[in-house]
This record gives C-alpha cells, structure tokens and sequence, in this order.
C-alpha cells in the first residue's frame, strides 16, 4: 500500500507528535509542537481497493456521528491527512452531521470529487428512501452519494426487491453510484445473502479482532470478496457493554504501549491486516484520537505472533463483557421475542466503551415505549441460556433502563 511509513518513520512521528513518557493517546493539538506539525505534514493515509467499484478509498473512514457544524477543522484535517472516505447517516445527529458536511462544502466545493461519501437511509420504503435520499443531497449540497446504505439491516427480510429496484434507479439517475447497507446485527447470515444476490456493491458491518477470528464470519467475508462486495469495518475499537475499564484492558494496553501503540490503534491494525476490508469507519470527534488512527494506518508493520496471542488472550478473558450482535439467538428466546436485546447491548457499549452517554440514551430513547415497558418486565434466563458470550443480559438491562431511559 503506497504511502505507507516503515518502523522508524512511525516511531519518529510518534516521538514528533508525543510528549516525553506518555502515550500517542496524550499527543493532543495541545502537545504538539512545530516537528509535530512538520512530521504530519506529508503523511497520507494509503487507500485500497473498494470491492469491485473500481474505487480505491482510504483505508481509515471519518465517521459522521459527532458534532461536525461546530467542528469543521477535523473535516479539513482529514482530507489533508488523506482521509477521504466520509461516512454519515439522514438521521446522525438529527441531521447535524449531514447538515455540517454541507457547510464544509459550500466552503470549499472543490473538496467533493475528493471525498467519498457514504450516507444512509432508516427508511426501507421506496417512497421514504426517496425523502431521505434527496433530503441528504440537500443538506450536503451535493449532486450525488458515492455509497448509499440502508442503515443498520438486522434481517435478510429488509434486502428486497423492491429495494433492489430503487438502487438501479438512484443509479440511473446519477444520484448514488453504489449501493449497499450497515449492520450491527445477524451480520454473518448477512453477509453470506448478500454475496449470492450480485447488486450489492458494500456493506459496512461491526468486525473487530474477536469477529474476524470465528470460521462462520472468515467464510461470511470470504464470500462477500469472491462477489466483490467492498467492506467497510465498524466498532472496530469497541469494547462491550459491560465494565471496561478491567484488569485485562491494563494488561493489553500494557503488551501494546511497550511496543509504541496504543490498545486502539492495535486493534485497528489487526483489522486492516485482513486485506479483504477496505476500510474502517472510525468515530474520531477530536484531533487527538484522528491523529492516534491515521498514524495506526500509515505504520508498516504487522502485529507480531505474540501480539495476536495477547489479543486472543484477551478476548478470551472478556468474552462476557462483549456483545457478538447474534441477536437472532437471544431475540428468538422463549420470553424475550421480538426484544431488540442485542441493540440494547450495543448502546450500553456506546455509553461504556466510547463513553458517549448522550448517544447511548438517545439511542435508546428511540425505542417505541411498549418495547421499553417490556424490557422493562422482562425475563431474560432463557436468551441468557442461548448466549455464546455468556453475558449477564438481565443485569445489563436493567443498567440501561436505569442509565439511559
Ligand atoms: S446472544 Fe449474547 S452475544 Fe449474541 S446478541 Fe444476544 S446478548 Fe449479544
């Protein structure tokens, strides 16, 4: 991958960029000084291959889901850092997303033939993705979506013809160029209809170190880059729902800032090592944590044999803090149909791993109030049972009903 650095280049950014005995998770705009600057100044991060687009993107995607009106500078930082790959949703924000990428091209019109865009609809509905389609191109004061998703697919069901016929639409009208969906949900069985249907053209799904190790996911992507399906990875860095500030995060964040790296940069590399994932989705709301990941992606080297024995070690000893997304196992449990407990799950995540509890509730806000009432008298012993994880899903709920209702 052009453009990428060797060792001692990234040991040299990072010594440029970090201030004496701390971590690259300290290198603030605060710490930075003019070598700094200098030894940023000409990094880009490398780009690969989108499925079968033809498009080649940044292997690092600006996630949409902060405050992007108020905070333009890191939409500028990233085209400069060569993080052209943008993602966003019609709903990120309430709109505020889409909204400040609007406001950043109006600036500078000459920076979207460089960007490729991503947004996505919440609608399933010809009609309602056809609101929301020219609802985004407004507010981004744009002609066009590069990659038009349909946001957070949990079901084969929702990936229908009458979809199919929209996208060949869109297409022909020039308003998206591609067409696919995210999700956090079911993504395996996904995946595996997805490569058999031949009009999808990406999919952005929750793959981190753990997912990418199981034989139903390797065979899941493996047959998605057989159809030239791109892949985008998501909630890469993401811990679970549960506590996260453990004994085994110090042991790993040990094994890894011996080495220069912080545990969240590791674990992106351990994701762009597999080469069929185009890109990761990354929500980097501050120059801080975009500066950490570009420097992850434009580093050389691989994660060593031991470093991926730290991570599966790891992942083994916090397997019950971490949510797979195999909703179609509890949610099909005798008491619990129809509950969107793996939601729930990731929204304790946000609040807990990402620390964004105004997300976490606003997510679970959303949920219709007969659902909250009967997550609220629910009895989870049998989705419990079904688990893989073994996650205490009573427990958890009753956190979120209290946290973030
Ligand atoms: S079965 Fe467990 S790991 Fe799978 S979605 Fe449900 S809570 Fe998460």
């Amino acid at each position: 991958m052009a453009g990428r650095v060797d060792r001692r280049q990234f040991l040299a950014s990072l010594a440029a960029v970090t201030v004496a005995g701390s971590s690259v998770i300290a290198a603030g705009e605060q710490t930075s000084t003019p070598q700094a600057a200098a030894a940023l100044k000409d990094i880009r991060v490398p780009r690969r291959r989108y499925g079968r687009t033809g498009v080649d993107v940044s292997i690092l995607s600006l996630g949409g889901m902060f405050d992007i009106p108020n905070n333009q500078l890191m939409l500028k930082k990233a085209l400069d850092w060569g993080v052209t790959y943008w993602d966003t949703a019609d709903c990120y924000g309430n709109g505020q997303s889409e909204t400040g990428i609007g406001m950043f091209f109006e600036k500078m019109p000459e920076a979207r033939k460089q960007v490729f865009l991503v947004t996505k609809s919440d609608r399933r509905d010809p009609a309602g993705m056809t609101e929301l389609l020219h609802r985004s191109l407004e507010r981004m004061k744009t002609d066009w979506i590069d990659l038009y998703f349909l946001h957070g697919v949990s079901s084969t069901s929702e990936i229908t013809d009458e979809v199919k016929a929209w996208a060949e639409n869109a297409k022909a009208e020039k308003k998206i160029r591609f067409f696919g969906f995210s999700t956090h949900k079911n993504m395996e069985e996904l995946l595996e209809y997805a490569a058999k249907l031949g009009w999808i053209d990406g999919i952005m799904l929750k793959y981190d170190y753990r997912l990418m190790q199981t034989d139903r996911m390797r065979k899941a992507i493996d047959a998605c880059a057989k159809a030239g399906i791109g892949i985008t990875a998501m909630k890469t860095q993401g811990g679970g729902p549960v506590r996260t500030d453990t004994e085994e995060e110090l042991k790993l964040a040990g094994h890894f800032l011996a080495k220069g790296y912080t545990p969240g940069q590791a674990k992106l590399k351990a994701v762009w090592q597999d080469e069929r994932v185009a890109a990761i989705c990354s929500q980097m709301p501050n120059l801080v944590i975009l500066k950490e990941n570009v420097l992850a992606a434009v580093d050389n080297n691989k994660l060593t044999a031991e470093d991926w024995k730290t991570l599966e070690r790891h992942a083994v000893a916090t397997a019950s803090s971490y949510c797979r997304g195999c909703g179609h196992l509890c949610e099909s449990a005798q008491g619990c149909e129809g509950l969107p407990i793996a939601d729930v799950m990731r929204y304790m995540m946000y609040k807990t791993s990402y620390g964004d509890l105004a997300l976490a509730s606003g997510k679970f806000r959303e949920l219709p109030s007969d659902i909250r009432r009967r997550l609220a008298h629910g009895a989870f012993e049998n989705a419990e049972k079904v688990c893989p994880q073994g996650l205490p899903i009573s427990e958890i709920v009753q956190q979120a009903l209290k946290s973030l209702a």
